[in-house]
């Protein structure tokens, strides 16, 4: 969204396309407290605020989900979207990441049935319950302390015995009195007839199994680039996330990456953000170029 509100302020033809819902993980994301201007705002609400700025220049939204990108012998840009074909001269990729599975017998089967990937989605399905999340980095963390508004108990699965969660989110999970934790213990199986009812846990030292009750498992094991479209065209890393250079530039002329999409060490809303930014900038100065 910030790349659109800087292509069209620079009065280019904005097109931003959303598959899903404008905002992506911001959007169902239950808090947010290190984005500078909002001291703590709903991430359903930080969204809002960007979507309402992204398009005040005249960027036009459009919701399409992009399949396939090339180049045509012209040298501009032909996206096949899910309802139909645009053509760019310049493409902006900010298509971040999605959910990571855990690929445990159940996850699948239970899936709505008790696993979920959104705590903001679903917590509130279950107040007074005791919920599993699983995962150690910031979002297991942050979902973890949301989740305690409703839960009796949440108890978090993590493999290692270290978060790798921020210092300030570790701390304030560890002063919770409603988070349990079951660290250095992998998930084996979720359980249950027609909805979940525990979590199989191994410990990784001793190998030790034990079941954790619970009626929600919330999985937050980290994120796989929405890459996909772009494979044969744009050089990825080993892991899918696009490499970019200087000023967020792809292998491809013309093609440009913000966002969590990218291969990089720091995936914030604020790093997305300056990356938005630089990658319109350097989209407008080559379509100047181009356009001579
Ligand atoms: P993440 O930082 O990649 O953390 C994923 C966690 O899942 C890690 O603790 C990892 O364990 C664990 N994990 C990965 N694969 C697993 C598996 N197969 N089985 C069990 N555990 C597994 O992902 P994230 O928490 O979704 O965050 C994504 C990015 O967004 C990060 O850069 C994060 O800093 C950022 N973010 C920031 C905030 C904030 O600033 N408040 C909030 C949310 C997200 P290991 O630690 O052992 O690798």
């Amino acid at each position: 969204m910030t790349a659109g509100l800087y292509c069209s302020r620079a009065r280019l033809h904005t097109l931003v396309l959303e598959r899903n819902i404008f905002g992506g993980q911001v959007a169902v994301t239950s808090h947010i407290e290190n984005y500078p201007g909002f001291p703590c705002i709903a991430g359903a609400e930080l969204a809002r605020q960007m979507q309402e700025c992204a398009f005040r220049f005249g960027a036009t939204a459009r919701i399409a989900e992009a399949t396939s990108l090339s180049r045509q012998d012209n040298g501009r840009f032909l996206l096949q979207t899910s309802v139909g074909t645009v053509q760019a001269k310049a493409i902006i990729v900010a298509t971040g990441g999605q959910h990571r599975l855990l690929g445990v017998p159940g996850e699948k089967e239970f899936f709505s049935q008790g696993v979920s990937y959104c705590a903001v989605c679903d917590g509130p399905f279950y107040e007074g319950a005791q919920v599993v999340v699983v995962g150690g980095g910031d979002s297991a963390i942050q979902e973890a302390i949301y989740l305690t508004q409703y839960a009796e108990k949440v108890t978090v699965v993590h493999r290692r015995q270290g978060l790798r969660a921020s210092k300030l989110l570790e701390d304030e999970a560890r002063r919770n009195s409603k988070i349990a934790w079951a660290l250095g213990r992998v998930v084996t199986e979720i359980r249950g007839h027609d909805m979940v009812e525990e979590v199989l846990v191994k410990d990784v030292a001793s190998g030790r199994e034990e079941a954790i009750s619970a009626e929600g498992v919330f999985i937050y094991v980290g994120m796989l680039p929405n890459t996909k479209f772009l494979q044969g065209l744009v050089a990825l890393a080993t892991d899918g996330f696009l490499l970019t250079g200087e000023a967020m530039r792809t292998s491809v002329p013309g093609i440009f990456a913000a966002g969590d999409v990218r291969h990089k060490e720091v995936r914030q809303i604020a790093t997305a953000v300056g990356d938005g930014a630089q990658a319109a900038l350097a989209a407008v100065d080559y379509v100047r170029h181009l356009e001579g």
